[in-house]
């Protein structure tokens, strides 16, 4: 049985001030709901603060990105070392990340095997831009990018995987249900591949791209999401709230 996960990605938003006020906002009713996995990445200066708020809560904590190594003359970056003691996940390859910072299949290979032997759980992101999409190529890209992010990672150690096509991030144009299921199903396919049907089964697939209160029923009523990767409506405490909420309701675990 796979626990629902969702997570907020907070991007580039909030001071620490702001952050733990919005925490505070939510914490109380997020922590009422057991069965879901709550995970929120808020910018890495907030990291700290929010650790210390919800130490005794349920809610875990993403940081949004971190670099590979674990430490050295790398100005300006956030060690896998660094993030340890305060976070149990980290995003890696969000497709801003892939964009904006020229972060290649490289790179994201090396994020997630730093990742995972410092024991932080990647929360690995794929996903087609829309010529892909309208190619038809969803399939061969995202299948390329999971072999290409997975190249030599022997266990995947609690990686969630987060399909996300690109044309539906930020831009209130969501897939639909059916379409995130189908392309979610091929990713459960891809990983059977590169591992085997028992850790295909047990993987925690996300859909991400334009998730709203509105519209988180039709994802997670679809048999093969298990959750979502949240950015804008993560920011609304009610929005975040009322998705975690519906998803519990929905998966009845
Ligand atoms: C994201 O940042 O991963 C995301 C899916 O953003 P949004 O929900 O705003 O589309």
């Amino acid at each position: 049985m796979r626990k629902p996960l969702i997570a907020g990605n907070w991007k580039m938003n909030t001071t620490v001030d702001e952050a733990v006020a919005l925490v505070y906002k939510m914490i109380e009713s997020l922590d009422k709901i057991r069965n879901v996995e709550k995970v929120i990445c808020p910018p890495f200066i907030s990291l700290a603060a929010l650790a210390e708020r919800i130490k005794d809560s349920p809610i875990k904590l993403g940081a949004q990105n971190m670099y590979f190594e674990g430490k050295g003359a790398y100005t300006g970056e956030i060690s896998p070392l660094m993030l340890d003691d305060l976070c149990q996940f980290v995003i890696i390859g969000h497709s801003e990340r892939r964009q904006y910072f020229n972060e290649t299949d490289e790179i994201i290979n090396n994020k997630v095997k730093a990742a995972l032997k410092y024991g932080i759980k990647p929360i690995l992101c794929v996903g087609e831009k829309l010529e892909g999409n309208e190619a038809g190529k969803t399939a061969k890209i995202v299948s390329q990018q999971l072999g290409s992010a997975l190249a030599d990672v022997d266990s995947l150690g609690g990686t969630v995987i987060a399909y996300e096509p690109v044309w539906a991030i930020g831009t209130g144009r969501s897939a639909t249900g059916e379409q995130a299921n189908e392309t979610i199903g091929l990713i459960r396919l891809k990983i059977t591949s590169l591992y085997d049907e028992e850790v295909a089964q047990n993987v925690r697939l996300l859909y991400g791209g334009s998730v709203t209160d509105e519209n988180i029923a039709e994802f997670i009523k679809q048999t093969e999401i298990d959750g979502a990767l949240v950015g804008g409506a993560s920011l609304k405490a009610e929005q975040f709230i009322s998705i975690v909420k519906q998803t519990a309701e929905i998966s009845g675990s």
